[in-house]
């Protein structure tokens, strides 16, 4: 059965479907493929035992019998929630989230929770308060944040898909690192009802897969309407896998963000793989433009206003009264300063200061409001550029999979991890990554894909066409057998 490790969803549905091999069976394989594993990958906080996952799960649908892990900052019901932080210690969730609730629907087992870091806040997977996840491809080297864990698992073939959470970046940057396809839809997209806020007005919820097949699955089941998340678009959601032709759309034009791609600091490695991938691009029958959209350079400056605030604001409740932690002291407000001085850890506790600094009443015009108005000028320049392309193509990162403790003294080169892709949170718009090659010592590199609000089948396909006529996706990590 150990052709199952690495097996795409759409194979181990077959076996099902033709009774090679039992739901039983397919889960049993992939909790052993942890305890094989996970020792040294490190993606699961949580593997759950096998009865109560098939209790979960209903008995049919597009993904039954298929297990996936969630990242631990999407609630799954009675199950514990700690979004890899001391100050939920304890807490279990009493509802499920929107997504997990569909994937339950559609008989998806739900294996487990997935490290992550620390409130989703991090491009490395370091800040988690439990456990550091390693990259399946070095284990030297950090898997890429902040889903960390959902990109790992899946990377190492220890489950096919996962969900991850993107806010900035923390979907694709994972997914680039780790060799695989991973989404950040539309905003309104996917419910974030269940989805413990960060940056509420970019937060998104995705699918790791290793192809897009298997994504394009996973994020049919979860996309559409929710009345539970006000800020859930009604447009009706398709069933992506149906645009998958293998062909790109007739006459497709394709936008090279050439200030992305020959930005400063650009990895050359990771350009000239991009450069190789546009040629493919050509010879599949795609227009290739140039374009340059200087405002996104302002897109890590605006993120990290935006993004400090709205933490700021989101993790004031937890405060000890409500969930997980409670520091013992007697008085109340001592009560709510121990439980958050013992409780977060000092990314995250730095993030709340400068969020509450931005917000204050002195500063707020120069910072938070000026950050609101580049955000909308960064939305329109998209916008404007989609008026002459139908897709536009840049790099997912500018440096390959770094080792662990790169940027302990320079957090700030840290925070510019999200360079290229935080523009698509603050745009609303949807970006995909997928696998474009690898360095010389075989760390994965990705390509992302960005298109106009809810083009996310037009995506898929003009992904899809690339990764059917290039091996990338194919490879494995080492070790893993
Ligand atoms: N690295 C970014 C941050 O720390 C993105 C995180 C995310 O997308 N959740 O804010």
């Amino acid at each position: 059965m150990n052709s199952l490790a690495f097996a795409s969803i759409k194979e181990i549905k077959e076996k099902l479907d033709k009774k090679e091999i039992s739901k039983e069976e397919v889960l049993r394989y992939f909790i052993k493929r942890f305890e094989r594993h996970d020792g040294v990958i490190d993606s699961a906080l949580e593997i759950f035992d096998e009865a109560s996952i098939l209790a979960h799960a209903s008995h049919a649908g597009t993904l039954a019998g298929i297990p996936g892990i969630i990242k631990d900052n999407i609630v799954q019901k009675d199950r514990p929630i700690t979004c890899a932080s001391k100050i939920l210690k304890g807490f279990t969730a009493t509802y499920d989230s929107t997504a997990t609730a569909r994937l339950k629907k559609e008989g998806a087992l739900l294996i487990g929770r997935a490290n992550c870091d620390e409130f989703a806040m991090g491009s490395s997977g370091e800040t988690s308060a439990y456990k550091t996840t390693k990259n399946p491809w070095d284990i030297d080297r950090v898997p890429g944040g902040s889903s960390s864990g959902s990109a790992a698992a899946v990377a190492a073939g220890l489950v096919p898909w996962s969900l991850g959470s993107d806010t900035g970046g923390s979907i694709r940057l994972p997914a680039a690192f780790c060799n695989l396809v991973g989404i950040k839809p539309t905003y309104g997209r996917v419910s974030r009802y269940g989805l413990i806020a960060y940056g509420s007005s970019m937060d998104q919820i995705g699918a790791f897969t290793r192809n897009v097949y298997d994504n394009a699955l996973v994020m049919a089941a979860i996309a559409g309407h929710d009345a539970k998340d006000s800020s859930s678009r009604n447009v009706p959601a398709t069933d992506y896998t149906k645009e998958l032709t293998g062909s790109i759309k007739p006459g497709l034009k394709i936008g090279i963000i050439e200030n992305a791609l020959y930005a400063e600091g650009m990895d050359p490695e990771i350009a000239s793989a991009v450069e190789v991938a546009i040629k493919h691009y050509e010879k599949l029958g795609a227009i290739i433009e140039k374009v340059k959209l200087p405002m996104i350079e302002y897109g890590a400056a605006t993120y990290f206003i935006v993004s400090r605030a709205e933490a700021a604001s989101n993790l004031a409740r937890f405060d000890g009264v409500r969930y997980g932690l409670r520091a013992d002291v007697d008085n109340l407000n001592d009560m709510y300063n121990k439980t958050r001085e013992e409780g977060f850890g000092s990314e995250v506790k730095s993030r709340i200061i400068v969020g509450n600094y931005v917000l204050s009443a002195g500063h707020a015009g120069q910072f938070y409001q000026k950050a609101n108005d580049v955000r909308a000028m960064i939305r329109s320049e998209f916008l404007q550029a989609f008026k002459s392309v139908d897709v536009l193509l840049m790099p997912t990162h500018s440096i390959p999979p770094f080792k662990f403790g790169s940027f302990k003294v320079d957090k700030l080169a840290m925070d510019l991890q999200d360079n290229f892709t935080c523009a698509a949170n603050l745009a609303h718009i949807p970006a995909l990554s997928i696998p474009c090659g690898f360095t010389a010592s075989k760390l994965p590199i990705g390509l992302q894909l960005i298109g106009p609000d809810f083009s996310e089948g037009l995506l898929y396909q003009t992904a899809y066409a690339y990764e059917q006529s290039t091996p990338w996706h194919t490879y494995k990590p080492d070790n893993l057998d």
